[in-house]
Order: structure tokens, then C-alpha cells, then sequence
């Protein structure tokens, strides 16, 4: 096991096998809240967890010393990507929003040091998800906050989500984009099987949102904004900036807030400590990206314990990867965690 701290930019957790949504949502909406998450946790099936340590803290830990991490940054599962579940109802949103805030402080209470949360809001109103950003970061101790790669008909470029990307920055918290975005209902429509749906939609969101937050200025703009791409792996990252820099020097007028060419911001970017995708940790493409972005680039998520994580492989997938030098694992596994999180790991 390397001799630093292995940071998990991406693990998962899932409260809906144990959490009673009554003691942790507001009234009135406990019991509508335990109904939504134990019906969307039984249609996941067998693609959620079946390890303990997706909702119990304990063996969370003992799974976290098998695999070799240190810290683990925490995303929901059936419920902790996404308000949407409570449908147009804002109210309901947000006191989902807070009632999952509420039990990942209590999870990640097991020890401070090594369980982090990333907390949701919910975007169907900014001013409130600002609220509950800033309550998550400074009352729950969450490590960063997280953002759809698209919400409903809105880009991650609208001025709408404007006020959140401006209280990140105050709170020096991390926007943490996760796939999969709505683009799932669309390949719904079209694909009967998770094979097809799943191959594809937690990248095209991620690259849809790659895309929007460079393209869209929202770096120029927010000159202190820290953003992850998460879970839409990275292979297709130089060759997408590629593309992008084609249209750029065809189409410039069609993206008026940036004046240099996307590969060029991202390198920028990048540099700067405010742009990282995380990987697949066996993607064989790594040694390509790392070669073409730099190794301050990539972050190392374990996706524990989702089906298609290699747990508990996943840290040696990098840490023994002999292709990649010395430097670059270590900036994978710690270095490029610890400067998107900062202080808040
Ligand atoms: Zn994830």
C-alpha cells in the first residue's frame, strides 16, 4: 500500500436499507420520504450495494482498510445525486435535501476524519440550495457539494446556478458533478437493458457537462470555482477537447464568453487546481490522458459499493499500475484530491 494518504474522490453510500426517514426529514414529509427511497432502492435491485458498508458506517470502515483508503468522499445512491424524486414539489425537495444531509452527518460522525459528505441540494430553487449548501459546509461538515451534470431543460452554464457557483467559492468547497443527468430518460425510451443504458450515460453527461462548464465560461467567470467531473470515466477527455477546438475555430461566435480554445483553457484550468475528471481505476486508456492532460488531472474514485467497482482491487489498480510513473499515482490517489477538496478533507 503507498506510504500516503489514498483519497476516495467518489464512493457511494445508500441510507435507505436502515435509515427511518421520520427522525431525519421534516414534517410532514417522513414518512412520503421512506416510501420514495425504499421503492427507488428495490427497483435498483441487485445494481446497488449488497455490502454493509454502503450504509453501515463500521463496516464501511473495515472495507475502507481491506481496500487501502484513507478518506472517502461520500455520494448517495438511490437517493444523495438528486431532489428529483420529489417530483415538482420544492418543499419536498429541499426537506429531502436536508433530511439525507442530516443522516450522511450522522454516518460520517463514525469518524470525522476518514467520512466525508457530499451534500445535496435541491436546484429547483438556487436561493435554497445556497442555504443548504452553506448549512452542509459549515454546520455538517460536508467536503463539497453536488450538481447534476444538467437539471431539467438548464445547462450547467445557466446564470440560474449562478448564486450557487459564487457560494462555493465563499465557502471554498468543490462543485462535484456526478452522472448520470436526465439524458437517462431519454435512453430509457430507447434501451430495455442497464448494458446499454449504463454504458452510456454516466459519460455523455459527464462530457455534455465538460463541455457546458468550459465552453459556457463558467471558469472565466468563476475565477476561483473548483469543479470534479465524477463517475463518467476519462478516456474520452483529450479526444472530446479535440473536437471541441474544431468548433471553436469554425463556430467562435457561438461561444462568446471564452476567447481561447477549450483544450487550452482546460490545460489552464487544470494548472490552476480547478478542473479534474476521476477514472476508471483499471482504464486502460490512463497512461494516454495523463500523457496528453498532465497528471494533475485525474482523481481516483473506488465507486464502492456499486456492482461494477473492483473492490477491493481498485487501489492497487493505480498504486501497482508500473506504466504509470511514481508521481503520477500519487497525484492520482492524494495530490489532485487534496487540492480539489482543500481544507475540507
Ligand atoms: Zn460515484
Amino acid at each position: 500500500m503507498p506510504a500516503y494518504k489514498v483519497i476516495d474522490a467518489d464512493g457511494h453510500i445508500d441510507p435507505a436499507p436502515v435509515c427511518d426517514w421520520n427522525r431525519y426529514v421534516r414534517a410532514p414529509y417522513g414518512a412520503a420520504a421512506d416510501k420514495l427511497a425504499k421503492a427507488a432502492y428495490d427497483r435498483s435491485g441487485d445494481l446497488t450495494t449488497t455490502r454493509r458498508g454502503g450504509f453501515d458506517a463500521k463496516a464501511r470502515l473495515a472495507d475502507m482498510d481491506t481496500e487501502g483508503i484513507d478518506v472517502s468522499v461520500l455520494f448517495g445512491g438511490s437517493m444523495g445525486l438528486s431532489t428529483g424524486m420529489a417530483g415538482d414539489d420544492k418543499t419536498f425537495g429541499q426537506a429531502l435535501a436536508e433530511g439525507y444531509n442530516n443522516w450522511l452527518h450522522d454516518f460520517c460522525s463514525v469518524s470525522p476524519n476518514r467520512l466525508k459528505g457530499a451534500a445535496l441540494i435541491d436546484l429547483d430553487d438556487i436561493d435554497a440550495a445556497c442555504r443548504e449548501a452553506r448549512r452542509a459546509v459549515s454546520e455538517l461538515g460536508a467536503a463539497g457539494i453536488v450538481m447534476r451534470p444538467f437539471h431539467k431543460t438548464l445547462t450547467v452554464d445557466d446564470p440560474y446556478f449562478f448564486p450557487l457557483y459564487e457560494e462555493c467559492e465563499k465557502l471554498d468547497v468543490p462543485l462535484l458533478v456526478h452522472g448520470p443527468g436526465e439524458f437517462r430518460k431519454y435512453l430509457q425510451e430507447r434501451y430495455h437493458t442497464h448494458f446499454r443504458r449504463h454504458s452510456l450515460d454516466f459519460p455523455v453527461s459527464i462530457m455534455m457537462a465538460t463541455q457546458d462548464m468550459i465552453c459556457g465560461g463558467v471558469f472565466e467567470k468563476f475565477k476561483k470555482l473548483r469543479v470534479a467531473m465524477l463517475e463518467g470515466s476519462a478516456g474520452w477527455v483529450p479526444w472530446f477537447l479535440d473536437r471541441l477546438d474544431e468548433h471553436f475555430e469554425k463556430l467562435p461566435h457561438h461561444v462568446p464568453h471564452i476567447s481561447e480554445e477549450p483544450t487550452e483553457l482546460a490545460h489552464r484550468y487544470i494548472k490552476e487546481g480547478r478542473l479534474f475528471w476521476s477514472c476508471e481505476p483499471d482504464e486502460k486508456y490512463l497512461p494516454f490522458i495523463l500523457e496528453e492532460m498532465g497528471d494533475s488531472s485525474i482523481i481516483y474514485a473506488s465507486d464502492y459499493p456499486h456492482w461494477d467497482a473492483i473492490y477491493p482491487n481498485s487501489v492497487r489498480a493505480i498504486s501497482e499500475r508500473t506504466e504509470l510513473s511514481p508521481k503520477a499515482r500519487k497525484k492520482i490517489l492524494n495530490e489532485n484530491a487534496v487540492k480539489l477538496f482543500g481544507g475540507h478533507i
